[in-house]
């Protein structure tokens, strides 16, 4: 059985790891308002990013959430919150620059104490990254500058 491990975030910014034995058990128990901040208890949880690895790729478009439906009760806010948390994460990101998709496996395989990493990949290897479990996510257009810094 796999376990998926999210990254989530209550309402107070406050960011933590989930683990369930599935996407829709994580559907269910958000759906549910079982999931609460360990920080301050609070049940307003987001998802965030499926790890806290950070690629790059040519697109302008933020990672589609996965919930069915229920769009409109992300509010801007909500999103804002999230963006928030992206940029602080991509500030505290190692740049690895072209080395990202080396590294990305170093982490994985325990070989790397680095935490996050940020950098460059070409479509291959992301492609190559994903099919060995290693997840990666798109640093959006309007966040280029932190990753640049
Ligand atoms: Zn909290």
């Amino acid at each position: 059985m796999s376990i998926k491990v999210f990254n989530l975030h209550c309402n107070n910014e406050h960011i933590f790891e989930g683990w369930f034995s599935s996407h829709n058990e994580y559907e269910e128990q958000i759906s549910k308002n079982l999931i609460t901040c360990p920080i301050c208890s609070s049940s307003t949880i987001s998802k965030l990013l499926s790890t806290p690895y950070i690629g790059k790729k040519r697109s302008n478009t933020l990672e589609k959430t996965q919930s069915n439906g229920d769009l409109n009760r992300t509010s801007l806010e909500q999103q804002a919150k999230t963006i928030e948390s992206l940029r602080q994460i991509i500030n505290k990101a190692e740049n690895v620059g072209n080395s990202f998709a080396e590294e990305a496996r170093l982490i994985h395989s325990g070989e790397s104490q680095k935490t996050s990493i940020k950098g460059t990949i070409s479509l291959d290897e992301k492609k190559e990254l994903e099919e060995e479990g290693i997840n990666i996510i798109p640093i959006p257009n309007f966040l280029d500058d932190d990753l640049l810094q």
